[in-house]
This record gives structure tokens, sequence and C-alpha cells, in this order.
């Protein structure tokens, strides 16, 4: 690139930083202090030279270890970078769900803040995204974990996070992906359910790509997770399984069951009093009676579930506005302007 081209880039950074970035790198942060000035460093290397504006908005998720002092004194000085500080530990998904809320490019990328993900990488997920994808997730061919703890559970995870939902993806756990933002503008995530969002968009009829990118040892701090994030992950698969399936109208699904067995039941006991009273038969001793008390009750159960399932999605439906975190302070270019009020 000459110079008069990046003393352009230079000069649209400056004009278009006045309105609103085109791109936003959503970084969580939850105790990652040394890691955090070379990653900073590193993202602003990798974008500078684009001809786009870019922020870097990092969610410090409740550190303890002094993240948000550094990130609120390096976001005084850079016109790059925003901090968002949360007022608690909340976990990645809600962190991340922040960053999302805050971010006003019309391009997201998300990666880690362990140095893990490498921003080198950023240019080739943004030239995909161009190709005409909405979502391109990156893949960790080489991951740098430890095998049995993290790759093994993460690679039975993939396939049956794959199998469920449809969208067959290597690596869903990986943090480095490129979102075009209308995708993510109102999805509020919660437990584990970042990782499913190449599924929950695809529902919403996205395309999505997967690519190769690079990923280091961590070199700074350490894993704030075990093996025991794959039964949460699984448990959320499940609840994305019965959202995609049943709970859009579970009245629908149980109310059904229930009205079949109820009608059942009721047709049973008629043949019965018909027997008893019209035949003079005794029915007392008949297996039929129970079936016929098994079905009526087990009826009514099912469709007061149903009832109550209904209930329940009204109110997830409508909680959805509600946000999953607090934030405490926001520093940084314009300071407190999120797309939502929290
Ligand atoms: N993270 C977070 N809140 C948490 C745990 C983790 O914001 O409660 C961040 C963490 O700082 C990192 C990313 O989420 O930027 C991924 O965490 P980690 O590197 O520990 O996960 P791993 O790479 O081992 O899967
Ligand atoms: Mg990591």
């Amino acid at each position: 690139m000459n110079t008069s081209s990046i003393s352009q880039n230079a000069q649209r950074q400056d004009i278009s930083s006045l309105i609103s970035p085109e791109l936003s790198v959503v970084v969580p942060v939850y105790n990652e202090v040394e890691s955090l000035p070379h990653l900073i460093e590193a993202i602003a290397t990798s974008l500078k030279e684009m001809a786009f504006s870019y922020e870097i908005v990092c969610v410090d998720d409740g550190s303890t270890d002094g993240s948000a002092e550094l990130l609120k004194s390096l976001a005084q000085t850079r016109t790059d970078l925003r901090a968002v500080l949360l007022r608690r530990n909340y976990g990645q998904t809600p962190a991340m769900s922040a960053g999302f809320n805050y971010a006003r490019g019309k391009v997201i990328i998300t990666m880690d803040g362990d140095l893990q993900n490498d921003p080198a990488d950023i240019p080739r997920l943004l030239a995909k995204l161009e190709e005409g994808y909405d979502l391109v997730s990156g893949w960790r061919k080489n991951r740098q974990d430890a095998a049995l703890s993290r790759l093994l559970p993460s690679k039975i995870a993939n396939w049956l996070i794959g199998r469920v939902t449809g969208v067959e993806l290597h690596d869903y756990g990986c943090s480095l992906k490129a979102y075009r933002s209308e995708l993510v503008a109102d999805m509020n995530l919660y437990g584990e359910l970042h990782r499913f969002l190449p599924a929950l968009a695809f529902i919403e009829g996205a395309r999505i790509a997967e690519m190769q990118v690079r990923h280091h040892a961590r070199k700074f701090g350490r894993s704030k997770y075990g093996i025991w994030r794959t039964f949460r992950v699984v448990m959320d698969l499940l609840t994305v399984y019965f959202m995609k399936k049943f709970l859009t109208r579970p009245m629908h699904v149980f109310g059904l069951f229930g009205m079949v067995a109820i009608a059942l039941g009721i047709l049973l006991g008629c043949y019965l009093t018909f027997l008893k009273l019209a035949l003079g038969q005794s029915i007392g001793d008949r297996p039929l009676l129970i079936l016929a008390v098994v079905l009526l009750v087990t009826g009514v159960q099912l469709f007061s579930f149903g009832l109550l399932a209904e209930l329940l999605m009204r109110t997830y439906h409508e909680s959805q506005g509600r946000p999953i975190y607090r934030v405490r302070e926001v520093v940084g270019e314009n300071g407190n302007n999120s797309n939502k009020i929290d």
C-alpha cells in the first residue's frame, strides 16, 4: 500500500469514526491482563491498513486481576477501543452478548481475549464474508488445547450439534467468527448459547461458511473451563433442539396428545357405563376400567402441561428485552450509547 492510500485510509478512519465504525471486534475478557496489550496491538495492526473503520469492543466480565482498570485506561487514550465493564462475572456468553449490544459495526468479529485466536486471520474471514455469507465460522484445525479433556469432548459435541441442528461444522466452539450485525442484533444469549449461533442463525435462513484459522497455545493466564463445560453444552443443545421442534407452540404437541388420551378415556368410560347400566354386568374388576382412568388422568395432565409450557413460552418471549448482564461503566468513543437500555 502506498503512502497516499494510507493517508487516505487514515482520513477515512477519522471521518467515519464520527459516524460509526464499519467493523466491530468483540472480545469477552475475564482475567486476561497480560494478554490484553498484545491482543489490542495485534488487532490494530491487522486492521489499520484496511480500507474501513473499526472499533474494538472489549467486555470485561468482572475480572479480578486488573484487566478492567487496564482496559479503562487504554480506552481513554485509544480512539479505536471501547471498554464495556460488567458489574460482575456473568460468563463468556453474556459478555459476548453485551459486546453485540454495544458494537456499532455493520460486521462483527468475535474472538477470545487470550491470544489463542490470531487477529491476523481477520482479513481472511472478512473476505470470505464478502463472498456472500452472513456468518463465517473459524475452524481450529490444529487446536492447541489438552487432547483428552478438551479436544475429545469437543469432537463429540461438534458431531452431536451437527446432527441435531442440521448445521455441520467442524468447530462450533471456535470464538473467532465473522457475522453480519443484523444476524446478532436481537439475539439474547444465555448459558453456552453463543456457540450455537451458527445453528440459530441457520434457522433464521443465514448463509454459513467455515474456514480454517490459526490457533495458539495459551501464553498467559489459564483457561476458565474444564471438562464439565461439555455437560452444560449438551444441556443447551437439548434446549436448542426443543426450541426448534416443539417449543414454538408446545400446546400443539402436548395438547393434542392430552386431548386424544382424554377422548379415548371418555369413550372407554361410556362403554363401561353402558355395560353396567344397560346390560347389568359388573365392571369393577375389568382392566379396561384401569385403562380408562389412566387415560383420563394422563390426558388431563398432558393438557395442563401443554398449557403451562405455552405460558412459559410467552413469558420467555416477553422477557427477551431484558438484558442478562448489568453494565457498570462504558469507557471510550462516545461512552455509554448502547443499542439497548440496561
Ligand atoms: N471468558 C469470559 N468470562 C468467563 C470465562 C471466560 O469472558 O467467565 C472469556 C475469556 O477471558 C476468554 C474467552 O472467554 O477471552 C474464552 O475463555 P478461555 O480462553 O478460558 O476458554 P478456552 O479457550 O479454554 O475454551
Ligand atoms: Mg482460550
